[in-house]
């Protein structure tokens, strides 16, 4: 049996391996920028399209992609699965199915322009040690984002909604929405102010102005 982990908290997070890595790659704005982030923004739209996946589910995901491709009744099962390209006749048609499709489609074709190819680097007791290699920058920037989205962490890489930052970072809480406190204070004072400006107006209306 394996034993549990325990790591100190408040300093690596899960996912931060391929997450920082990006975050800098994202916020230097390299060439195939745009190309990465229409990758993420279709993963999020597929995200928010499905219901979040339980821990025990994604146990199973892995169980099941680690050994063979599942069936179209294991696929059935689990809606998660159906990213894996099955007969259109065999998928409902519903709203969010439609969703889906599509952006598995989009995430697809950015995927097709990527090579990436299997290498074998190493034989460990009888046994093949593979691994992807990556041509260029962009591959291995492809690669963190489908690790991530895998490991069901791509929540993480996010922008800022300061309007005059727009940053990207990777977040710690998923209610996390601001790069830094400073960005997060800018926001939250501006909105203070604006309602205490509201507030100054409407008493202003109701007493006069003495
Ligand atoms: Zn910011």
């Amino acid at each position: 049996m394996r034993r549990k982990v325990t790591k100190p908290k408040g300093r690596e997070f899960y996912g931060d391996f391929f997450a920082l890595p990006l975050v800098n790659y994202l916020n230097e704005k390299s060439p195939d920028y745009g190309k990465l982030v229409s990758l993420i923004h279709s993963a999020e739209k597929l995200r928010s399209a499905l219901r979040p996946i339980t821990p025990r589910e994604i146990r199973r995901l892995n169980a099941l992609t680690h050994t063979q491709l599942p069936s179209v009744a294991q696929i059935r099962e689990m809606p998660e699965l159906r990213l894996i390209d099955l007969p259109v006749r065999d998928i409902p048609k519903s709203g969010q199915e439609k969703v889906v499709l599509h952006e598995t489609y989009r995430i697809n074709s950015i995927l097709r322009e990527i090579p990436f190819s299997p290498s074998l680097w190493g034989v460990y007791r009888g046994r093949w040690q593979m691994e992807w290699s990556l041509g260029s920058e962009i591959g291995g920037m492809v690669f963190s984002v489908i690790r991530l989205a895998v490991d069901g962490a791509l929540w993480r890489l996010r922008e800022c909604e300061r309007p005059d930052c727009r940053k990207w970072f990777a977040a710690r809480k998923t209610i996390q929405r601001h790069c830094t406190t400073a960005c997060r204070q800018a926001v939250y004072e501006k909105t203070e102010a604006r309602k205490k400006q509201k507030r100054e107006a409407a008493h202003k209306l109701y007493h006069g102005d003495d």
